[in-house]
């Protein structure tokens, strides 16, 4: 099969991404081989590619919002399938827990002692295959085509968890650091919810979204918003932001950091956050938490921007990812559909 892989990280401004020819992946028992229509590009292969994030596999294949169909099941699997062959699937983050800690059994598998990932620490959908575990693939509601889920499956479901985190309820006013694919689809979620979003980002065109899709307001990072904030979500990998956010912030209000890497957290007064103020991280996703988020996904309806590229632009989508240059969501379009 054709896959983009890492051997190395490095700059992207390097093209680290090679697309070779590799061994089709034979999946194990509980294990279903994907064949991938499309595969959203996240800022944590960003992070991955350009070694942010420690290497865990080399040479490894990133990528970990698939769409595709179930292509076979493992052999040796036993029992009945949740899925049938042919099946539209999405296969996310999140490739396997252990089940058994403190954290899977209590509910907070996304916290798993002993978790792997796909596109980190086993291969990913830049790819035309992939092997997921069955128990940790999405069922995608019909009204999304392939490209428009693809977003859906971290951008959406992590952007999600972080408003669950921000305890949004109707009338909150909340500040969305950084505008790209998470906070697009995070928008639609929260007017929703009846709240309010005011966007603050670098990027002119990133605003513009913003006000498009709903925003009462929209300025520069560094910008004051208008009003006190409930609550603000950071999206954008840039420590400074953090004391930046909490000065906006009302009493009691909260700052969830909803990336995987993020720059340096300047040391800061505590009158920020004093006043009973929270500052917490957003660490993966439960597979209840994708199933609940695609759930409203498809009752809102939400709409992913989407900007398409081929396999053999897996770097360039990189590139573009990185220089703010995507609207929406930049999603590598593996298979023609
Ligand atoms: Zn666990
Ligand atoms: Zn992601």
């Amino acid at each position: 099969m054709k896959a983009a892989l890492l051997n190395k990280p490095a700059p992207v401004s390097t093209n680290p991404l090679v697309v070779s020819d590799v061994a089709t992946p034979t999946p194990r028992s509980g294990e279903i081989l994907v064949r991938v229509s499309h595969c959203g590009v996240c800022r944590t292969d960003l992070h991955i590619v350009e070694g942010e994030l420690p290497q865990r596999k080399s040479p490894v294949i990133p990528g970990h919002q698939v769409i595709g169909t179930i292509e076979s099941f493992g052999s040796g699997s036993s029992g009945g399938h949740k899925f049938n062959l042919g099946d539209r699937v999405g296969v996310a983050w999140l490739h396997h827990t252990d089940g058994t800690c403190h954290y899977c059994r209590t509910g907070a598998e996304n916290l798993c002692d002993h978790p792997t990932f796909t596109g980190y620490t086993v291969d990913g959908g830049y790819a035309e295959f992939v092997v997921a575990d069955e128990e940790f693939v999405y069922a995608i509601p019909p009204s999304f085509t392939d490209q428009q889920a693809a977003p859906l499956l971290c951008a959406g479901i992590i952007g999600f968890r972080s408003l669950r985190l921000a305890d949004v309820k109707p009338g909150d006013r909340l500040g969305f650091y950084g505008f790209g694919a998470a906070a697009h689809l995070a928008i639609q979620v929260a007017l929703h919810w009846k709240a309010e979003v005011y966007a603050l980002t670098r990027d002119e065109r990133h605003r513009r979204l913003a006000l498009e899709l709903g925003a009462k307001w929209a300025g520069d990072t560094f910008d004051a918003p208008p009003e006190q904030l409930d609550a603000a979500i950071v999206f954008a990998p840039a420590g400074e932001i953090v004391p930046v956010a909490l000065k906006i912030l009302r009493k009691g209000g909260s700052v969830v950091l909803g990336g995987i890497h993020m720059s340096p957290i300047p040391s800061f007064s505590y009158d920020l956050l004093y006043q009973e103020r929270i500052v917490r991280s957003v660490a993966n996703n439960t597979r209840k938490d994708g199933e609940d988020f695609l759930r409203i996904a498809a009752e809102i309806p939400i709409r992913s921007h989407v900007k398409l590229f081929l396999l053999a632009e897996a770097n360039r989508a990189l590139n573009s990812l990185k220089s703010d240059a995507i609207e929406g969501a930049a999603v590598i379009q593996v298979r023609d559909t």
